[in-house]
């Protein structure tokens, strides 16, 4: 039986599904103001390989994600580069999609945007005021009014007054309470606007999840997820919103991953320590990324620093370079040793007990390197169990040839972009394309470097 910690209740419980064999999951997306940094790349990862564990249990899921498109921050950065705000936020979209790819994050059954949900999200809005839970005000802006609604504060435990005490000064004095927060923002001079009931303006951030959610899955639905720093207001909000429409529950199961610090200090632009995923990239496999990432529980907050990087990639590098030896001794057949796949299933059933996965991995490799010793050729099952079991976890996902190779030629100073042309050129020739591998080694060779192949991939050397 799935296990999962519910935020909501604040203890784990057993996954039943509202309706019968099928998942509603939301995970709350990236407001893209701006690149991606490994904080997306984690939150993005942990719901895709929760998905990942649901569909192994045998159910159908419908996951859905969100690009929140429009708000405060993208119209201030587009407005300092220039740029529509609109382009902006698709090319971030565009980028970011590719980051994900490269970080081997698997597309979302849906994805949902803020600006294609406009007309929705004036309904819902205009349906709250209707129903008494809304209120506009002069300016054209529409608030929620967090009194009219019993439950507020049912998911981050906090008292109403409490909370209003943290919420002191405030700028528009036609707010009923200090917490009452924007459904929809009227548009200052020279800000893209829709028009709407109260005016020209634009939807607040929380509204977007809720109504997207409804256009997406109807009353109710599974799972809701996101980061932890999102439980107030964020999700309190949208808990506020959908429940005072529907006067049903609007998820069953709350699920929130643990936050990212960078040498033990949060990320944030005033320190400029956060991690982009741009460059992330050129430093990192994706399967040392994600084994960094993954070894402590989703629900744990994560200090990276440069060592947690190198040990990552110390075990990965090692984990491979014993795949490829087993592939260059033997001939891999279908044979399979099914034990290790056991193993990491039953640890994702404990809440997505990655840890508790990984800690069999020193085992699994200490016994096949052994068994490579000794010539034993039961290590081939070992090999198949191995990379079965933990592609759930998105390792041994990539051929080990290009891992280590991809490793080794980190090392020294070559340019980024020789590097690139030779993984392109490694690449081609895994592909049979021998005219392009071609083309690549000549122009490689104009910019003075030479790549030589050898058993674990290639070495690019300096002429
Ligand atoms: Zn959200």
């Amino acid at each position: 039986m799935l296990k999962i910690y519910n935020s909501l209740t604040r203890r784990k419980e057993d996954f039943v599904p509202l309706n019968a064999n099928n998942v509603k999951m939301y995970a709350c997306g990236i407001t893209v103001s701006g690149n991606a940094h490994i904080g997306h790349l984690f939150q993005a990862l942990v719901y895709d390989i929760i998905r990942k564990v649901l569909e192994k249990n045998g159910f159908k899921v419908t996951y859905a994600r969100n690009y929140t498109d429009i708000d405060d921050k993208i119209i201030a950065t587009a407005n300092k580069l220039g740029v529509d705000s609109a382009d902006y936020a698709k090319q971030m979209i565009a980028k970011i999609d590719n980051e994900m790819n490269y970080f081997q994050v698997d597309e979302p059954t849906l994805w949902l945007k803020a600006t294609e949900n406009i007309e929705n999200i004036i309904n819902f809005t205009q349906t709250l005021i209707e129903k008494g839970y809304a209120y506009p005000t002069s300016k054209g802006d529409v608030y929620y009014s967090v009194d009219k609604f019993a439950k507020y504060g049912c998911l981050s435990n906090r008292n109403l007054e409490d909370a209003k005490n943290g919420y002191r000064i405030d700028n528009d004095e036609e707010k009923q309470s200090p917490l009452d927060f924007a459904l929809w923002k009227s548009a200052k001079p020279g800000e893209p606007y829709w028009l709407s009931p109260w005016g020209k303006g634009r939807p607040g951030w929380h509204i977007e999840c809720s109504t997207m959610n409804m256009q997406a899955f109807g009353d109710q639905i599974d799972i809701h997820g996101g980061g932890r720093d999102l439980i107030f207001p964020h999700h309190e909000n949208e808990i506020a919103q959908t429940e005072a429409l529907t006067g049903k529950q609007f998820a069953k199961y709350w699920i929130h991953n643990g936050l990212i610090k960078v040498d033990g200090q949060k990320m944030s632009k005033s320190l400029g320590n956060s991690i982009i995923l741009e460059d992330l990239m050129k430093k990192y496999h994706p399967e040392v990324v994600k084994f960094a990432l993954l070894q402590n529980s989703y629900r744990s907050d994560l200090n990276l620093t440069e060592a947690v990087f190198a040990q990552a990639e110390k075990h990965i590098y090692s984990f491979h370079k014993t795949l490829l030896a087993v592939q260059e001794k033997f001939p891999i057949t279908d044979e399979i040793n099914g034990e290790y796949e056991k193993l990491v299933d039953e640890a994702m059933q404990d809440d997505f007990n990655s840890p508790k996965a990984f800690s069999y991995l020193f085992d699994i490799f200490k016994t096949m390197q052994k068994k490579l010793a000794e010539n034993d050729k039961s290590v081939i099952a070992d090999y198949n169990g191995v990379k079965k079991a933990y592609k759930i976890l998105g390792l041994f996902v990539n051929d080990s040839k290009e891992v280590v190779a991809f490793v080794n030629n980190k090392e020294g100073d070559i340019p980024q972009e020789v590097k690139d042309l030779a993984q392109k050129r490694w690449q081609a020739k895994q592909n049979k394309d021998w005219a392009t591998a071609d083309a690549l080694r000549s122009q490689l060779d104009a910019l003075g470097y030479i790549v030589k192949d050898n058993k674990e991939g290639y070495d690019i050397n300096k002429k």
